[in-house]
């Protein structure tokens, strides 16, 4: 399994989450190989810092992991980070993570330019800055109205407006946490597009945000029970081509302070494939989609060779799984130092057993039998 999005934190969040509590949770989540996210302190966004990060992670991980970086204005920088096995650019349309003035077309197309040049696809977090209804109310006390300031239509805008941009240079976007059905049927128009869904956003609604305060309090946030049903059909028709976790980690104390200034995002590294495979014996998924989605959708559209298959050749990156094991979700048992989640209580069946990384064993049982630094830095396009 290959979680596409994933907050490992580490530096100045270790805090937050580490190197080796982020892939203990993944081996434990039945995740070989996860892709971190840029937004870190410091954030990826240079060559020279793309090295320090596969430097501190090197002897601290317990899966593969490889690294987005965030989408610059400099082009010589892209190309470097992209000869350093970067994955994919990643673009935070509500708030850029290097300065880029985000609401001009030309900007975009610039970027989307040096993207394609690089042979590197742009991760879009596709929220219009202009239609986020800013400044919140500092007072607010309700994650609903927290919620509401951020729209559907500020998803569809950005969307529409990046996937026009791309349609331009030709190069490949991915759309990250979509929420919308409309978002995965604008982005089937486009042939370089490739969309993501999360489990919460397929599995709960904003009924979740009133019930459970901030611990169901992401961005994008969850959507009504009508788009949650629809997204969740399309998810099973074969319409989207992964899932991730968006696992995104923060203390409880961060999280459960003033609503206003509660930082948004779950983890999700061990409740996904639990949630996802509770998804297939209730035959709302086929087992083969399942696979699809989150191994060999995402080694194809990352360009991860050796992976996304169990065949010979191949990494042996592999997940067993108790397709009869029924649990319920405990957060205060994660190995992620986040110790809470939207699922908490929630019943699921199936259940990781084993995980192998690059054929040893790294979870058994309930436990971590890997050491630090037994996983591999990978980057794109290169066989580990
Ligand atoms: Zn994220």
């Amino acid at each position: 399994m290959i979680d596409a999005h994933v907050h490992l934190r580490d530096m100045d969040l270790s805090y937050k989450e580490d190197f080796t509590t982020g892939t203990a949770a993944a081996a434990a989540g039945g995740f070989t190989t996860v892709l971190d996210m840029p937004n870190t302190l410091p954030p990826t966004d240079s060559s020279s810092r793309l090295i320090e990060k596969i430097e501190r992670a090197q002897s601290k991980i317990l899966t593969n992991v490889g690294f987005h970086v965030a989408a610059v204005p400099d082009s010589a920088q892209i190309s470097q980070m992209s000869r350093l096995g970067a994955y994919s650019l990643k673009l935070y349309m509500p708030n850029p993570i290097s300065p880029l003035d985000i609401q001009d077309d030309n900007t975009i197309l610039t970027l989307l330019q040096s993207s394609k040049e690089s042979d590197l696809r742009v991760t879009v977090h596709g929220e219009d800055q202009g239609l986020l209804r800013q400044p919140y109310n500092k007072e607010t006390e309700s994650f609903v109205e927290l919620a509401k300031a951020r729209s559907e239509q500020a998803e569809l805008h950005a969307l529409s407006r990046v996937l026009g941009l791309a349609a331009k240079t030709g190069c490949s976007v991915h759309l990250s946490h979509i929420t919308l059905p409309s978002s995965i049927l604008a982005a089937r128009k486009y042939r370089h597009a490739t969309t993501e869904v999360t489990p919460h956003h397929v599995l709960l609604s904003e009924k979740a945000i009133k019930r459970k305060g901030w611990k169901a309090w992401m961005v994008p946030p969850l959507r009504s029970e009508s788009i949650r049903k629809n997204l969740l059909l399309l998810l099973s028709k074969g319409l989207v081509t992964i899932v991730a976790s968006d696992h995104a980690p923060h203390t409880i104390e961060e999280k459960s302070g003033a609503v206003a200034e509660s930082p948004p995002g779950v983890p999700g590294l061990e409740t996904t494939l639990p949630l996802m495979l509770t998804l297939v014996t209730r035959r709302v998924l086929s087992m083969s989609l399942l696979i699809r989605l989150l191994s060999s959708n995402p080694a194809r559209v990352f360009n991860l060779p050796g992976k996304g298959r169990l065949e010979e050749g191949f990494d042996a990156d592999i997940v067993l799984v108790d397709l009869k094991r029924k649990t319920r979700i405990r957060p205060e048992s994660f190995l992620s130092k986040a110790k809470y989640s939207p699922f908490e209580n929630v019943h699921v069946q199936g259940q990781v057993h084993t995980t192998l990384v690059g054929g040893t064993v790294v979870f058994q049982d309930g436990e971590i039998v890997g050491k630090p630094g037994s996983g591999r830095i990978v980057k794109r396009g290169v066989r580990g």
